[in-house]
């Protein structure tokens, strides 16, 4: 199953794609953590994509573009993937379908995490990552056992930078920009799944079990 997971920053996205990967025993594909990971390494794409994530701003389509296309083409995708994070412009939407289609293979669904708005900078600005596997946490909603460890691989936990009140509010509004008609292209393909993120996690992971099966 070759699916897609949408929604604002803080809706969710991270939390539910740990567990549904597992479940269905697919690919978890993130574009961000894929650059943090290479900010982590000192690459040339690390350093160039990190000017754009302090400002919240987008990375240009055709750095993310080709590192998705090589992504896709490694033998873990054939079991089927989850994007996360990816495409967050119509134009990365067209260079995806040109993609999957020279790959030959489909989306089956794109999930749509809702969340209202006036919720998701306590999300974001609460948030907790772990280091070593990318593993999303929150000091109220969802903390680990361990406030410096992480609950699945005992990694260190962390802030992200980009999860200031100021550099949120900007991904937001990008989000909102550039990122949400999307849900109307593929909405247009029949693909959307709606689902409420504003529940427990536990339920909005069965909302998005029952959704796509
Ligand atoms: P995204 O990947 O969409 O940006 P995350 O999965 O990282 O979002 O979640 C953002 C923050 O909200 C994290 O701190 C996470 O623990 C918390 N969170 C995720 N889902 C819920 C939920 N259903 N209710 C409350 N908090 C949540
Ligand atoms: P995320 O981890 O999905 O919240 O992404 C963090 C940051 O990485 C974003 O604010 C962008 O600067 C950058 N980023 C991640 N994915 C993309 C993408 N598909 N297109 C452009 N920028 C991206």
């Amino acid at each position: 199953m070759n699916l897609l997971i949408m929604g604002p920053p803080g809706a969710g996205k991270g939390t539910q794609a740990e567990v549904l990967v597992k479940e269905l025993d697919i690919t978890h594909i993130s574009t961000g953590d894929m650059f943090r990971n290479a900010i982590k390494e000192g690459t040339e794409m690390g350093k160039k994509a990190k000017e754009y994530m302090d400002q919240g701003q987008l990375v240009p389509d055709e750095v993310v573009v080709g590192m998705v296309k090589d992504r896709l083409s490694q033998p873990d995708c054939q079991k089927g993937f989850l994007l996360d994070g990816f495409p967050r412009t119509v134009d990365q939407a067209k260079a995806l379908d040109e993609t999957l289609k020279d790959l030959g293979i489909k989306i089956d669904g794109v999930i749509n995490i809702d969340v209202p708005r006036e919720k998701l900078m306590a999300r974001l600005t609460g948030r907790r990552v772990c280091r070593n596997c990318g593993a999303s946490y929150h000091v109220i909603f969802n903390p680990p056992a361990d406030p410096d460890k992480c609950n699945s691989c005992g990694g260190e936990i962390y802030q992200r930078s980009d999860d200031n009140e100021e550099t949120v509010g900007n991904r937001l509004d990008v989000y909102v920009a550039q990122t949400q008609p999307l849900i109307d292209y593929y909405g247009k393909q029949n693909l959307v799944k709606n689902i409420n993120g504003d529940q427990e996690i536990k339920k909005v992971l069965a909302d998005i079990l029952e959704a796509v099966k």
